[in-house]
């Protein structure tokens, strides 16, 4: 039993190591991903459910590694959180965003979305940069600042209230729009909603599996749409991802969404062609 001990923790001590390897070796990638030029922007659609137009659009980033691939978010975020790394992606995204609305809005304007929205993670609302950041990939652009929105999750707002309402305030001076985002996954009160300076709230897409089947999850979804109108937010639905879906929302009041239904992630090119030749999703 004793010698099955050890060959088991040599076992465990060798998964260990090719973890660790691993970590190292995708640690060096990343590191690579943005000097390399290998991260890239996908556009999906927010619609006014009244007209099916395009109202905005949100920037999600993807990282190819020549060898691994194309990556969803998921696959190196946290790493790049962990690291330190997301700050330099973040900032990648924000002037490549800018620049996207700003050159679309140049050649289609009758075409192109209102308003682009940023994930801004954790670290980067902490850091003090983030303002001249927003401002430098606002002047480089020469997009108008009402263009952008900044996504900040409800945990990460929650987690140094003091700090992100100081940040906010700045963020907003500049005159960019925030949004709260998966609004009503974290613990929070919503005194917060008082304090700082919000202009959207996104409704996480936990609320909206369960929706048609539901009484209760659509009671709770048309409060807190109201709730939103009534505070005056621009409130964003996520994840829609079916019709029936979208009929209870638009019978609810709701009135801008975002989901695979709607639209999915996409190559900025690949979705300014397609509202080129159709102004309806
Ligand atoms: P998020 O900000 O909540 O973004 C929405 C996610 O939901 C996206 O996943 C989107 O592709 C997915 N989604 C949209 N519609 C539907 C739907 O109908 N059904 C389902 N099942 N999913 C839908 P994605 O692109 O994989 O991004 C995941 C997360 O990664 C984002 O969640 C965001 O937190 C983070 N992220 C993405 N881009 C950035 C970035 O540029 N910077 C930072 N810091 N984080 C980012
Ligand atoms: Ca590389
Ligand atoms: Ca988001
Ligand atoms: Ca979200």
């Amino acid at each position: 039993a004793k010698g099955q001990g050890k060959a088991r923790f040599k076992l465990f001590e060798s998964t260990m190591h090719e973890r660790l390897v691993e970590r190292i070796d995708r640690e060096a990638r990343l590191r690579d991903a943005v000097p390399g030029g290998e991260l890239r922007l996908h556009l999906q659609p927010v619609v006014d459910l009244v007209d099916r137009r395009m109202r905005g659009v949100e920037a999600l980033v993807r990282w190819e590694d020549p060898e691994l691939g194309l990556l969803p978010p998921a696959a190196f975020i946290p790493l790049a959180e962990e690291t330190g790394l997301v700050v330099d992606i973040d900032r990648w995204v924000l002037v490549e965003a800018c620049r996207t609305l700003r050159n679309w809005r140049d050649r289609a304007p009758d075409t192109a979305p209102s308003w682009i929205s940023v994930n801004i993670s954790a670290a980067h609302l902490e850091l003090p940069d983030l303002t001249d950041h927003v401002a430098q990939a606002l002047a480089a652009s020469g997009l108008p600042a009402d263009c952008l929105v900044l996504e900040v999750t409800e945990t990460v707002l929650m987690s140094d209230i003091a700090v992100s309402s100081t940040r906010l305030e700045q963020l907003r001076r500049l005159g960019v729009r925030i949004a709260i985002d998966d609004f009503g996954t974290g613990y929070s009160s919503l005194g917060y909603l008082r304090d700082i300076p919000v202009d959207v709230l996104k409704i996480d897409r936990s609320f909206i599996t369960g929706l048609v089947d539901s009484t209760r999850q659509r009671d709770l979804v048309t409060a807190v749409v109201q709730l939103g109108h009534t505070l005056g937010l621009r409130v964003v639905v996520e994840g829609v991802e079916d019709e029936a879906q979208l009929a209870v929302l638009v019978a609810i009041g709701c009135r801008l969404a975002q989901g695979y239904h709607l639209g999915r992630p996409e190559l900025a090119e690949s979705l300014a062609g397609r509202m080129a030749t159709a102004t309806v999703l």
